[in-house]
């Protein structure tokens, strides 16, 4: 393999280019990406970039050191795909390869209307949207996720009049579950948020946002967190498949033996899981490169995380590990109306995920056991008290 190009410059397109050289690739290495910027951490954004107490979140990479050209502000727009490799059409051109690393994330889903929308992707969303957190402000945000969450808190301690509305019946109702995310009303409250649920909200319009009962949310500024989807039409005609995500089997490999995916775009094979999963998370981005780099060269290697992320809201810190879909039931640790508590759930007597709220040591230690497939004594998991371990 002598020319390899990375789309896409997030995390897991850094972290691509430098596993790739990690593992001794010595060919020519491109990364495109359409940012002007060089790649950046995002989970800064809605969090000490929001806050003014950060202002560049840029990875530190060495691209010299790594022989790697940077082609910055310069979109993929097409792909040709034959038996060796590629061709890759960009706005710096049409450019040839013979390996290819998908890593082009996810944008933000908008809402109908014409008023202005804030979304939290990029840095320059993240000094748009800081610039409007003044004091007294009102802002309307519209999803009770985990970027909604998060802006609220942001927008909260700057002093700013905050509404969240959500569709669901409880926060991160999408992602945890309503009973879970009924566990964190309150803390909207303690921060002075309004928060309204099972609020639809039909268009954005200027100075307002118009709910589909016609009720209107007079604000200052709208922010709009109600989840991202890949942005693939540029495959269309490629011969790759997409479903929510590039598809990709367990080593990150595409339908083509010369493509990888990575990151919040890649849709791949979980063996662990037995199903698909497409997981827009740091935790991917960081790690899923060195199987991508490694399945590109050659070598055996398979991705099979149990799931990770964690979010910072009203002064908490959320963390989760495992797949609860899977799972029959629920223990509580601790209760969830107190400041430290997790969720724990299982199938039979095996951890299969937790979700924990300020007891990061619980994380760490259930994390490894849901990856060893552990089984544990449900009563001694609801004990707050009593270290997590095998039964
Ligand atoms: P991205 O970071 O989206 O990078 C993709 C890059 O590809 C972008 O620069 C894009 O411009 C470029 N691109 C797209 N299309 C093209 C094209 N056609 N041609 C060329 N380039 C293209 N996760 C957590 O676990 N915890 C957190 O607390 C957390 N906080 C977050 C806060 C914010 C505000 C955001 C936005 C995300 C957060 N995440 C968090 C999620 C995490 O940051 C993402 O999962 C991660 O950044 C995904 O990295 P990626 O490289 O796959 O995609």
């Amino acid at each position: 393999m002598e020319r390899v190009i990375v789309v896409g410059g997030g995390l897991a397109g850094v972290r691509s280019v430098e596993a790739l050289r990690a593992k001794g690739y010595e060919g020519e290495l491109t990364l495109v990406s359409a940012e002007p910027h060089p790649p950046y951490d995002r989970p800064p954004l809605s969090k000490a970039v929001l806050m003014g107490d950060q202002e560049e979140t840029t990875v530190d990479a060495d691209w010299t050191a790594l022989r790697c050209r940077l082609l910055l502000g310069e979109r993929a727009g097409g792909l040709r795909l034959g038996e060796e490799g590629g061709t890759l059409a960009t706005t710096a051109g049409d450019l040839p390869f013979d390996g290819l690393v998908i890593a082009t994330g996810a944008t933000p889903i908008t809402l109908p209307g014409d008023g202005p929308q804030h979304v939290l992707r990029t840095i320059d969303d993240a000094r748009r949207l800081r610039s409007q957190l003044r004091e007294g402000a009102r802002i309307a945000i519209v999803g009770a996720g985990w970027i909604g969450a998060e802006v609220a808190t942001a927008a909260a301690a700057k002093g700013c009049a905050v509404t969240v509305v959500e569709a669901a019946d409880a926060p991160l109702a999408g992602p945890l579950g309503a009973e879970l995310g009924a566990h964190t009303v309150p803390w909207y409250a303690e921060a002075g948020v309004e928060l309204r649920t099972g609020a639809k909200v039909a268009s954005v319009e200027p100075g307002a946002l118009v709910l589909a009962d016609g009720d209107r949310i007079a604000a200052d500024a709208i922010v709009v967190g109600i989840g991202v989807r890949p942005d693939l039409g540029w495959l269309a005609g490629s011969g790759l498949e997409v479903d929510g995500g590039v598809v990709t089997d367990e080593t990150l490999r595409t339908g083509h033996p010369r493509v990888v995916a990575v990151g919040d775009c890649a849709s791949w094979w979980s063996r662990r899981y037995r199903r698909r999963m497409l997981v827009e998370h740091w935790d991917t981005a960081l790690n899923a490169p060195d199987v991508a780099a490694a399945t590109l060269l050659g070598r055996p290697a398979v991705y099979d995380p149990v799931p990770y992320f964690w979010s910072e809201q009203f002064g908490r810190m959320v963390q989760y590990a495992g797949h609860h879909p899977i799972a029959e039931r629920l223990v509580y640790r601790g209760d969830p109306t107190e400041r430290r508590w997790a969720a724990c759930w299982f199938t039979g007597d095996r951890l299969e995920a937790i979700l924990t709220v300020d007891r990061p040591r619980d994380l760490v230690q259930a994390r490894r056991l849901i990856a060893e497939g552990a089984r544990l004594d449900a009563a001694a998991v609801a004990d707050p008290d009593t270290p997590l371990r095998k039964a």
